[in-house]
């Protein structure tokens, strides 16, 4: 048999800790090859390459420090020698950084994963990163995205994750890549429903901090996640057809949500906006150690698409959301979206 080789794009804190998932599952299962490639945006560390420090620490002390990345990951910096023999890759970079180099560059019988949650729109309607990927590298692409703070999953602490597929024996070979004793997969055909609850949730996790930061307490946080959840999926449904209503109960969907409004880097940095009036990139730069943000763009890019629209009423708490990250509208006005 054919063993599938598998490259991962994307090297930061949730990239790390999968790759530590999918080194030990190629050594597992038959199906793959043992040796993973990870691309690595170079940069130096106290005179040192992050690869370098990869390739011979065995750790990203800068994106996931404390954990090991097993020895079968091989960290390279130049990503066309990444993807070269791979016949999986895994895409999970921050989506502002998404290249178009890979084009022409990949193998013929590639198929694609993206574990990136974030979108992009313009005047034709939501262009979802799977798609972006699908027509410019002419592959197959399923999608990852669940209730995943890659910390907590390097622990090993109890997770799950939704892969959304369109061809059923992809989605149950990806779920061989990714599953493990505590990092359980549900498979489900619903590719864009489940990337684009993972772009959505980001927007209400800022929600989420906007209201931790006025310290508003439990009972108000939980009145934002279900508005925002309810708005999550009007506005999947509204601008993409076939979408499942299960999905949105996988981990993908309300899970997600849920986690990102307590634990996630989103949640932290608009609870910051509120108690100090920074600017979202000053407490991204102040707060994240490099790693980044990706609600607000989300944020930016479906209110633009709302407004383009005339769907401000139908969408009233992403819009207070928008209006408080980026147009200066006072935190508490969040109330007035959420009363009718
Ligand atoms: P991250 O937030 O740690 O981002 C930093 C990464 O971006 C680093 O690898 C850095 O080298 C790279 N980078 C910075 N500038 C770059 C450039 N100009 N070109 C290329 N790369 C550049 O990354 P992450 O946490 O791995 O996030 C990747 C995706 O996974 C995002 O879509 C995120 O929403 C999603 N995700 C993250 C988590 C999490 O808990 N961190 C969980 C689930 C999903
Ligand atoms: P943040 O990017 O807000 O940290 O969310 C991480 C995540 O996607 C958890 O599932
Ligand atoms: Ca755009």
């Amino acid at each position: 048999v054919q063993k599938e080789k598998v490259a991962i794009i994307g090297s930061g804190n949730w990239g790390t800790a999968a790759a530590r998932i999918i080194s030990g599952n190629v050594t597992r299962h038959p199906n793959f090859h043992s040796e993973v490639k990870m691309w690595v945006f170079e940069e130096i560390i106290e005179d040192r390459a992050l690869t370098e420090i990869i390739n011979e620490q065995h750790e990203n002390i800068k994106y996931l420090p404390g954990f090991k990345i097993p020895e079968n990951v091989i960290a390279d910096p130049d990503l066309l020698n990444t993807v070269r023999d791979a016949t999986i890759l895994v895409f999970v970079i921050p989506h502002q950084v998404l290249c178009d180099q890979l084009k022409g560059n990949i193998h013929p019988k590639a198929i694609g994963i993206s574990l990136i949650k974030g979108c992009d729109t313009d005047e034709t309607g939501i262009r979802p990163i799977s798609l972006i990927l699908k027509e410019a590298l002419r592959i197959h692409i399923c999608t990852l995205s669940g209730a995943n703070i890659a910390n907590e999953i390097a622990e090993g602490k109890f997770t799950e994750t939704t892969i959304g597929y369109k061809i059923r024996e992809e989605g149950e070979l990806f779920k061989k890549l990714f599953e493990t004793s505590y990092y359980r997969v549900g498979i489900i055909n619903d590719v864009i429903g489940v990337e684009m609850c993972g772009a959505l949730k980001n927007v209400i996790a800022i929600g989420a901090g906007i209201i931790d930061g006025l310290k508003m307490g439990n009972n108000t946080k939980a009145a934002i996640i279900r508005i925002g959840l309810l708005e999550m999926k009007k506005f999947i449904k509204m601008f993409y057809k076939n979408i499942k209503d299960e999905t949105f109960f996988e981990s993908c969907g309300m899970a997600d949500v849920i986690t990102s409004s307590y634990g996630g880097r989103n949640r932290k940095v608009a609870e910051a906006y509120v108690t100090t009036g920074k600017s979202f990139e000053q407490l991204e730069k102040e707060l994240l150690g490099g790693q980044k943000l990706q609600g607000t763009l989300t944020a930016k890019e479906v209110c633009a698409m709302i407004s383009r629209k005339g769907l401000e009423n139908e969408f009233k708490l992403f819009i207070a959301i928008y209006r408080i990250a980026f147009e200066g509208l006072a935190p508490n006005k969040i109330f007035d979206a959420i009363v009718d």
